[in-house]
């Protein structure tokens, strides 16, 4: 039922739960596709609530032991096999991911290096899961702060980043003691099976790491049961804010702690004094990765009067020069398709509306011949508020520059917007690079830099871009409880 008959998949493709291979209770399953070439590449199980509630159950049974009899020394020695087998296996994971997401291989074997890393960070991280001793206010007492893992994680995960979304928050999870359910994207599931299969092979004990892969149609009645049973302690989300909003809302009741990483809306702003150069490659490698199609990809472009035609200039030759459109298992091919046709059916609509609404047309802006799924990477100029495309998340290969004057205008351009995720700038000057970091309301701020994500740095947003921090030090905080406890009589 597969093609993929490496020994990843041992019994196919099917949802892992408590450390076993099982088809949906139902017998029901759903295809995954190539969105490159529209071909099934294997079908997997569409699991419904009693499969999430399963997993659940073996998830809070692992937690017994997990939480409370392993040592972090034990916990971080199996994150750092798990590591080192998704290393071992870089190229045939990468495959995986390419063929269901379709991003190109050398950026798929990219996300597999980026997540592992968690695997390796979070590793260290669990031996530092440090305490307080605070001195109390009477002789006779000892205050003692422990910090104790929250239990059973539900993590609900996006396309787009089909391995490293899912390795971020289990890192941190499995670190602190706590043990998983995964449900990944519809699109992307094998990834996660990937994953699955590379837990068992590292000796992750059963019901530590669940998947379990579900149609659209069954969605959301899975986050919900999640959300509202009260074996669930933590809801982990990355994808749509519309969705955390759901998934928000459906865990008041249980006063569940939800961590959510959302849309983003990030601004770049090149003023006067960037050095150009750096401000094109910073932008390309933004705004052109996964084809646009990351939460923290540059989405408005302000440049300042004093250089746009000279940045338009440069990075029109970039887009040129730099990119080649197609299968993204192919060699050379730097742009995969979107992940879908109503993916490009968003883009092609924004395009339409600035196009009709004034905006110039530099490169592309067209659909991409390679296939229904491709869209031609875009460079658009002139774009005025009243576009479409200046308040929506584009997601997709198009690049939409708008000319500014000052920096007091542009930063009330930059916050004017609900999202809060990532934020870009290029400047030369010292005085501004503190001033302007300052006053961006975003989680994470690139100066110089257009490409800043990895396991030791605090992902997140602010505003509606969402709740918590992954990675760094601070992810271990969405996993772990303090618990104070009070030592009297002495
Ligand atoms: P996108 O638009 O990029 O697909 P989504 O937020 O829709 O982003 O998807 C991110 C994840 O959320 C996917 O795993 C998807 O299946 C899941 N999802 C979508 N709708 C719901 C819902 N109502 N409840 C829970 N999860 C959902």
């Amino acid at each position: 039922r597969s093609c993929f008959h490496s020994d990843i998949f041992p019994s196919g493709t099917k949802a892992f739960i408590n450390g076993a291979w099982v088809e949906s209770h139902s017998g029901a399953s759903f295809a995954v596709t190539n969105p490159a070439t529209g071909a099934t590449l294997a079908s997997v199980p569409n699991c419904d609530v009693k499969d999430a509630e399963a997993a659940v159950v073996s998830a809070r049974k692992a937690f017994q032991t997990w939480g409370f009899d392993t040592t972090a020394k034990e916990r971080a020695a199996l994150l750092q096999k798990w590591f080192n087998i998704l290393m071992k296996r870089q190229d045939e994971l990468a495959q995986i991911l390419t063929a269901e997401q379709g991003k190109p291989l050398a950026e798929a074997k990219g996300e597999i290096a980026y997540g592992a890393g968690f695997f390796d960070w979070f590793a260290g991280e669990a031996r530092r899961t440090y305490g307080q001793i605070v001195p109390a206010p009477v002789a006779n007492r000892q205050h003692f702060h422990y910090r104790e893992p929250s239990g059973v994680v539900a993590m609900i995960t996006p396309w787009n980043f089909p391995t490293a979304m899912i390795t971020r928050k289990t890192g941190a999870a499995l670190a602190a003691g706590c043990t998983v359910v995964v449900k990944p994207a519809e699109d992307t599931p094998l990834s996660a099976l990937a994953l699955a299969s590379t837990a068992k092979e590292a000796g992750i004990p059963d019901g530590v790491f669940n998947v379990v892969t579900a149609a659209r149609q069954n969605t959301a009645a899975v986050g919900k049961l999640w959300c509202e049973s009260p074996d669930v302690d933590v809801i982990s989300f990355t994808g749509s804010t519309a969705v955390g909003k759901i998934l928000l809302h459906q865990s008041a009741d249980r006063v569940k702690r939800v961590c959510l990483e959302l849309g983003g809306n990030a601004p770049l702003i090149v003023f006067p004094s960037a050095d150009l150069d750096k401000a094109v490659a910073g932008t390309m490698a933004s705004k052109f990765r996964g084809s646009g199609q990351t939460c923290v990809c540059v989405n408005r472009i302000f440049v300042h009067s004093s250089v746009y035609d000279a940045y338009l200039d440069k990075l029109k030759s970039a887009i040129v020069k730099d990119l080649k459109v197609g299968d993204g298992s192919q060699a050379g091919i730097t742009q995969g398709p979107l992940i879908n046709e109503l993916a490009v059916k968003k883009v092609s609509g924004l395009v339409e509306d600035a196009r009709k609404k004034g905006a110039k047309v530099i490169v592309g802006g067209a659909r991409h011949s390679a296939g229904p799924s491709f869209y031609e990477p875009t460079l658009l100029a002139d774009i005025k508020p009243q576009m479409d495309i200046a308040n929506t998340e584009i997601f997709g290969p198009v690049a939409a520059v708008v000319k500014f004057d000052s920096e007091e205008q542009v930063i009330k351009l930059a916050n004017n917007t609900r999202m809060g995720l990532a934020g870009y700038f290029f400047s030369q000057d010292v005085a501004q690079i503190f001033r302007v970091a300052r006053r961006l309301e975003v989680g994470m701020v690139g100066v110089n830099e257009g490409v800043m994500s990895s396991a030791e740095a605090a992902f997140g947003g602010v505003k509606e871009s969402g709740l918590g921090r992954e990675g760094a030090s601070q992810g271990m905080d969405e996993f772990t409880e303090w618990k104070y406890v009070c030592l009297g009589g002495l």
